[in-house]
């Protein structure tokens, strides 16, 4: 728990963190994020106005260089949070931090001031979104066994793969998702070239699969990247059930999910 100071007064109030309590209870629900297991950050654009200004000493360098978020705000759960008690009290829990105009450093500004070990991962990726997709300001890491299940079968360890089986299962999958899973083999946890692989693939993909680890999730608010991280997560356990049942499902046919991704014209998403 940090003993700061605050650089603004009305952090409680900001929108962003009833996203962050309701998220983070459903992650706990699903049982998706054990233990301290997984983090959410939020980007926002808007200004907001500080009770004095940053000494200079406050700003920490940053390991990458992420000029599209230069002069923004990132909110970030803290090191060790739980979901189940972050959806109880976000403003113990979640942060809030300023990127500097130079895109090469940050300071904290509200709220829980030691930011997960996965901060420069999350301003890599959050550059990625800023410069490729900027409607999407919201990014969920989570561990749902059913997903993280998949990286054991060796022919679906890939992004072509897994999209092709796993999204074929359920008509409105595809539609969700018509660009597919993006797959990151193995990375350290919490390892820069984690943050900066998926960063590479969030130019395209809302949803990435890490490697025996977990998902990354993207969207617009944190609610609505866990809607992304439910449809995979759904058409995951379809097909475990499947499986267990002794079927090796086949799914929709390509023609059927060309005649569908048509009708919502969104074939040109379709790889
Ligand atoms: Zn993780």
């Amino acid at each position: 728990m940090h003993t700061r100071q605050a650089f603004i007064d009305n952090f409680a109030d900001l929108p962003e963190l009833a996203d962050f309590a309701n998220t983070a209870h459903w992650l706990s629900l699903r049982g998706w994020s054990e233990g301290a297991g997984g983090n959410m950050s939020v980007r926002i654009d808007r200004k907001i106005t500080l009770l004095r200004d940053i000494p200079s000493d406050d700003y920490i360098q940053l390991p990458v260089h992420v000029p599209f978020l230069a002069d923004t705000l990132i909110y970030l759960t803290g090191s060790g949070t739980r979901t189940r008690e972050t959806a109880l009290n976000p403003t113990q829990d979640v942060g809030l931090y300023y990127i500097a105009k130079d895109g090469q450093s940050y300071c904290w500004l509200a709220g829980n001031s030691s930011p997960t070990s996965e901060l420069p991962a999350h301003c890599a990726i959050h550059n990625a979104l800023a410069e490729h997709r900027p409607d999407d300001k919201a990014i969920m890491h989570t561990h749902p066994a059913n997903l993280i299940s998949l990286c054991h079968v060796p022919e679906l360890a890939n992004s072509k793969a897994v999209s092709d089986k796993i999204l074929r299962l359920q008509s409105e999958a595809r539609l969700h998702l018509p660009e597919g899973i993006g797959y990151v083999p193995h990375q350290i946890p919490g390892s820069l070239e984690l943050g900066l692989a998926s960063a590479k693939l969030v130019n395209v993909h809302r949803l990435v699969l890490w490697h025996m680890h977990g998902c990354l999730a993207t969207g617009t608010s944190l609610a609505h990247a866990f809607d992304y991280m439910e449809v995979f997560e759904k058409c995951a356990r379809m097909y475990w059930t499947l499986r267990a049942a002794g079927i090796d499902p086949v799914g929709m046919k390509e023609e059927d999910i060309v005649k569908t991704l048509t009708e919502f014209g969104r074939l040109d998403r379709y790889t």
